[in-house]
């Protein structure tokens, strides 16, 4: 019997999960079914329930859900209990475990498909919510030089370096702080790119060895990579990569098998195109 999975979240008619992972079971030969699941704002366990019910194996979970996924898991891995957000359920022996793969997406897609190390060097990420929560240890795993957090809201940031400081240090600071310092990887995590805008980053943290990252993936480049261009950084990516990344560990995770994931993110930069 074909085993079904699924993507949840609302709105969820955009994910590009479900081709994601059709072209994964293509690839390697898995016999599964992926859909999307909408969910109304405080239904998230009434529809889950209905579809383990129905026979589910497994479900992403995307925005706005990734904390109600955090305490519907009966059981969670290390990375997603420091995250409190779980994008990856597996239904096995009636039981719900809960994983977070958006840091390890992040970091195969930086180190791997990139090539560019994050030990030893300096970085920053821009933005404290539910996106830098996910990604904060599978990149302090990388042993960078140092990991510097810029927000708007200060105190976000410092909440954030406080409850991961067992994982490694973690600086934070406001925007203006960034004046007259450089850093060799810049992480995009906030979600100005959505609305078109740009956190306020002073000019001049980009070098011409410096890899600038915006976790929002987009036709054109984003107003963050636009700037980075600009400053000439020398090297801009967006998060596709780390889409397809963190799908492929989910895949992993339910089906024992590693996707190649190089075609998708081609295949799926020329659907966007
Ligand atoms: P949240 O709403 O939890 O957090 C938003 C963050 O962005 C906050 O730190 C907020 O600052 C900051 N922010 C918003 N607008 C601006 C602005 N104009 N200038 C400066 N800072 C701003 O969102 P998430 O953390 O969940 O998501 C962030 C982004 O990451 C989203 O765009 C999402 O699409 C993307 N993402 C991509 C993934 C991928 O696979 N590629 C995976 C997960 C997320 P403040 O605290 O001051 O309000």
């Amino acid at each position: 019997m074909t085993d079904r999975y699924a993507v949840i979240g609302n709105p969820i008619a955009h994910s590009q999960s479900p081709f994601i992972h059709a072209e994964f079971a293509k690839a390697t030969g898995e016999d599964i079914a992926y859909e999307r699941l909408y969910a109304e704002l405080g239904k998230f366990n009434d529809v889950v329930d209905e579809f383990v019910a129905a026979g589910a194996r497994g479900l992403n979970i995307t925005l706005p859900f990734k904390g109600d996924a955090f305490r519907y898991a009966d059981e969670l891995t290390e990375r997603a209990r420091a995250a409190e957000a779980v994008n990856t359920l597996t239904f096995k022996d009636g039981k719900a475990f809960g994983d977070n793969t958006d840091g390890v997406g992040l970091v195969r897609d930086i180190v791997d498909n990139l090539d560019f190390p994050i030990e030893g060097q300096r970085v920053l990420i821009l933005g404290a919510g539910g996106a830098v929560r996910g990604v904060l240890v599978p990149l302090l795993e990388q042993r960078p030089a140092a990991l510097t957090i810029a927000n708007r809201t200060l105190i976000k940031a410092e909440a954030l370096a406080h409850q991961f400081g067992p994982f490694g240090a973690i600086e934070a600071v406001g925007y203006e702080a960034l004046a007259g310092r450089t850093f060799d990887i810049i992480i995009n995590a906030t979600s100005s790119s959505l609305s078109n805008d740009l956190p306020p980053i002073p000019r001049g943290v980009f070098t011409p060895r410096t890899l600038a990252y915006d976790m929002v993936y987009s036709k054109g480049l984003t107003p963050f990579l636009a700037r980075a261009q600009a400053e000439n950084a020398g090297m801009l990516a967006d998060g596709l990569g780390m889409l397809v990344e963190q799908a492929a560990e989910s895949f992993r995770i339910w089906r024992g098998v590693q996707p190649e994931t190089r075609t998708v993110t081609n295949l799926l930069r020329d659907l966007l195109a």
